[in-house]
């Protein structure tokens, strides 16, 4: 058996700024990671920096080292590309747009980066600094007592060994497998698992430069939307979630052939795909138990981002710092968890349902309410919780128009959003 301060599972971005913060104060840390080398990932990822202010507790700004949390007061080193993103497009099926944008689309409201090179450079970081991998491992059984936990690797080669540690972080992803297993998850509502798929195309025509776009309507054949934002090297990349009674590949497929965006993907050429399932649950209320602590999207409702991973790594990290000298790490990292993360709010789920226009709305009646705002510009947000409550904002700055065009939209509107419209109209002033 061997025998480490604390072993991580998962090489992701909570995993490594875990790894680097604990090897940094002198703890002896092991990381078991299942994919070969982290610089070859292939789980689906839009790679995007969120700039929102306070987006997760903290505010990211790039300098010429890297990615700086400027609350936190660390820096993740970058030095790969970055494309600036400048407006965020929701468009109707005939192509009326709902338009967010910082400074009228002088100010990028997000960055794209290259995931691989992102975890690769802090990969490279923890060896420097005496970090043990062990890649190509599976951990399969944890456990965990009084005097520690331990946890069983399966090499690639099948061979197997335990380790033991006086403290376990499970940074393993969206679907919590481990966690699972500890009855970490049972307070969670399971909603559902969401295959999804990102195409990377070449050649394809109509799409804003530096835009992220979001397609509403059955038109487009999915109740969630088709996202088309840009790619490495000239691509795009165009993303779908498929759902119980259709596949993200059949969306694609359809999207790609038959929808108002055909003609635009006529001469486009395939060049890569990636793919990943998402279970979501309702985010983890408790995060640490006995000697593990849960980071990153295993803990969340499906994502914390790359932004929200690395600061659950690196809060984490200090929480067990705190722990191994005999104080109350968990307790701190849970009050930082429950403030940060827009998901842990009481009301995210009213607000957010707010996204959830089809098929809620008819073609037609998108159609009418995107044309009916297309004239203003919204402030440019990421956020899951800030957009659906600016745009009904917006819409319901003109209800009274509604009110005399259609009755029977004006009621809809009024009756899906009875909860959540109030809420909103308080949450995004
Ligand atoms: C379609 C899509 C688009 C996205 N777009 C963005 C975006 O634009 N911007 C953004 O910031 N975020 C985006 N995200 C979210 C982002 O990818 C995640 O929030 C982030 O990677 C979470 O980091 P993590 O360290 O918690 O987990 P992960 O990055 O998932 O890392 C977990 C690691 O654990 C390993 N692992 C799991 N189980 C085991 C095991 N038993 N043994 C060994 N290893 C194991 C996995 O192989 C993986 O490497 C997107 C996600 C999806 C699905």
């Amino acid at each position: 058996m061997q025998f480490f301060n604390v072993v991580i599972v998962g090489a992701g971005p909570a995993g490594l700024i875990s790894a680097l913060e604990l090897s940094k104060a002198g703890c002896h840390v092991a990381v078991i990671e299942k994919i070969k080398d982290v610089r070859e990932v292939r789980r689906a990822c839009s790679q995007q920096l969120i700039l929102d202010e306070e987006y997760e507790g903290d505010i990211v700004t790039v300098n010429e080292s890297g990615f700086y949390f400027k609350n936190a007061d660390f820096t993740v080193p970058y030095k790969g590309d970055l494309i600036p993103l400048y407006d965020k497009y929701y468009h109707s099926p005939k192509n009326h747009c709902l338009h967010f944008a910082r400074d009228n689309g002088k100010t990028p409201f997000s960055y794209k980066f290259q995931k691989t090179d992102l975890l690769g450079g802090m990969y490279d970081l923890c060896e420097a600094s005496g970090v043990t991998f062990f890649m190509h491992t599976r951990a399969s059984k944890i456990s965990d007592s009084d005097a520690g936990a331990e946890v069983t690797i399966l090499h690639k080669d099948r061979t197997s060994e335990t380790l033991f540690c006086k403290k376990l972080i499970l940074a393993e992803g969206v679907n919590a497998n481990l966690a699972n297993r500890l009855g970490m998850n049972s307070k969670r509502f399971y909603m559902a698992a969401s295959p999804v798929v990102k195409q990377v195309y070449r050649g394809v025509t109509g799409i804003a430069p530096n835009s992220w776009n979001l397609y509403y309507g059955k038109a487009y054949y999915s109740n969630s939307p088709v996202i088309i934002g840009p790619g490495f090297d000239g691509t795009v990349e165009v993303t779908a979630t498929g759902g119980t009674h259709v596949r993200p590949l059949e969306v694609l497929s359809n999207f790609t052939t038959k929808s108002p965006m055909a003609e635009f993907f006529a001469n486009a050429q395939l060049v890569d795909a990636y793919g990943c399932c998402l279970k979501a649950r309702m985010p983890m209320s408790e995060p640490c138990k006995g000697n593990v602590i849960v980071l990153g999207d295993a803990a969340a409702m499906i994502e914390t981002e790359v932004q929200g991973a690395f600061l659950c790594g690196y809060y984490g990290a200090h929480a067990v710092i705190r722990e191994l000298q005999g104080e109350d790490g968990w307790n701190d990292y849970t009050k930082w968890w429950l403030s940060a993360f827009e998901f842990n709010r009481a009301d995210y789920m009213r607000v957010a349902q707010g996204y959830g226009l089809v098929p809620t709305y008819t073609d037609d009646e998108l159609d009418y309410l995107f044309a009916l705002v297309e004239d203003v510009t919204m402030p440019g947000t990421y956020s899951q919780y800030r957009t659906p409550a600016l745009m009904w904002d917006t819409i319901f700055s003109r209800i009274d128009i509604v009110m005399e065009d259609n009755h029977a939209l004006y009621d809809k509107i009024c009756n899906v959003n009875k909860i959540s419209l109030n809420t909103s109209l308080t949450a995004s002033k």
